[in-house]
């Protein structure tokens, strides 16, 4: 059965069609600038060539439109009729409390999505913006909601209480959630697979480094901690977000600065991280060329950086008392043997070791470490994409 995917942004929208019996991508692409002067699809057709073709977009419905006459087309579509296209899978950012599995579409779910769009403000509505659009253009077409909080829902009560007065959490559901969870979970059970030993025997931490950046404790096959919280905001440094700071912070740089709370928290979200401590870019590859030319804040940033990923990793260690393996994926975590050297370098006393010929290889799913390394380390490029597919047609 083909399945298309959709991960709809505020502006954007990514979409792949996959053949659930052999997994392989049919076409994919993106949709740009929406409701924005200069839309345009990006559409490539497997083994075909990319075209960009610019077109109004003023909504997401017409996105969606121009990505299904794409996929018809009669000469770059890969399939006749829409009739082809068994199932529609979302992903959907914030699922709250009320979902801790991907579920069926209906319109309660899609009620109690809208729900949860306080929690998600920038990402839940363009999500239903999307299922709604996919509705309207394929009513008799199942579609399943995949959401990234879901994964997380196993975490214990202390790993996502704030240390604030518990009422918020009663009220508003103000408490952690994390993020990321389609990929942590098709890692770590990717990793499983190539270990060979059973899903829920493992303990394993996995550390998605990409733009956005999230690490997860996975233990015996759940969640049970991970390092963004209510917010993608929290955890790791990112490319353009803070991670953890003081919250004090927030309140010193508004009143100094003479900006609202909302114009910091903007700050915080897309000038900081590696962006603000670079001062130059928030992408890992030209931090990298910064740091051969001799920049010293393209080093720090990557300090920085590293530094925290160790201590995410280290608290995680403790609280699953030990690890089986660790894993890297997402964009800097597949591709840059560095900021891999630079982790495990921190983790020899537990007996970690790297086998550098291993571990300058790229683009496919590698065991980095030794035969002899107490613990296994793992690179394994993240398919939220598939794993959404497998999700949607297991529930349809
Ligand atoms: P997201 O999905 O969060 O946008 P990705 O997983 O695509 O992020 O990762 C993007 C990040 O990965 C960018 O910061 C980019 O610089 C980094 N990256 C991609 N390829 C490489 C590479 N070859 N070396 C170092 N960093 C890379």
């Amino acid at each position: 059965m083909n399945i298309l995917v959709i991960n709809c942004g505020s502006s954007s929208l990514k979409f792949q069609l996959i053949d659930s019996d052999s997994e392989k991508v049919l076409a994919k692409g993106l949709c740009e600038r929406i409701g924005i002067d200069g839309s345009r699809i990006v559409y490539q057709p497997a083994g075909g060539e990319k075209e960009t073709t610019e077109a109004p977009m003023p909504t997401h419905t017409e996105a969606i439109k121009l990505v299904l006459d794409s996929l018809i087309d009669a000469n770059k579509g890969v399939i006749k009729s829409l009739d082809e296209i068994g199932a529609v899978g979302h992903r959907v950012v914030h699922g709250g409390e009320k979902f801790a599995k991907s579920t069926l579409i209906t319109d309660e779910v899609i009620k109690a999505i809208e729900e949860c769009n306080d929690l998600a403000p920038l990402h839940n509505p363009a999500n239903i913006i999307g299922i709604n659009a996919c509705k309207e253009l394929m009513p008799n077409t199942p579609m399943v909601a995949v959401f990234d909080t879901a994964f997380h829902q196993t975490m214990p009560e202390e790993a996502y209480i704030y240390g604030i007065p518990y009422e918020y959490y009663e009220k508003y559901k103000v408490r952690r959630y994390g993020f990321h969870g389609t990929s942590h979970s098709f890692v770590s059970k990717r990793a499983a697979e190539m270990l060979g030993k059973p899903y829920d025997s493992l303990k394993t931490i996995v550390c998605h480094l990409g733009n956005g950046a999230s690490i997860c404790a996975v233990d015996h096959g759940k969640s049970v901690e991970t390092s963004m919280g209510m917010t993608p905001l929290e955890g790791l440094i990112m490319g353009t977000r803070s991670g953890d700071i003081d919250p004090a912070i927030v309140e010193f740089i508004a009143k100094k600065e003479n900006k609202t709370a909302e114009e910091v928290l903007k700050i915080l979200n897309k000038e900081s991280g590696v962006q603000g401590i670079s001062g130059f870019t928030s992408d890992f590859r030209d931090i990298e060329e910064g740091i051969e030319k001799g920049n010293k804040r393209a080093k720090l940033a990557m300090d920085v950086f590293a530094h925290r990923v160790v201590r995410y990793v280290g608290a995680y260690i403790a609280q699953m008392n030990g690890v089986d393996a660790i894993v890297f994926t997402a964009g800097l975590g597949e591709n840059d043997k560095t900021i891999r050297e630079m982790v495990c370098s921190h983790l020899e006393f537990l007996g970690v070791k790297l086998d550098d010929a291993q571990n300058s290889k790229r683009g496919e799913d590698l065991i980095v470490s030794t035969d002899d390394s107490k613990v296994k380390v793992l690179v394994i490029p993240t398919n939220e994409e598939l794993m959404i597919a497998r999700d949607t047609l297991a529930l349809i």
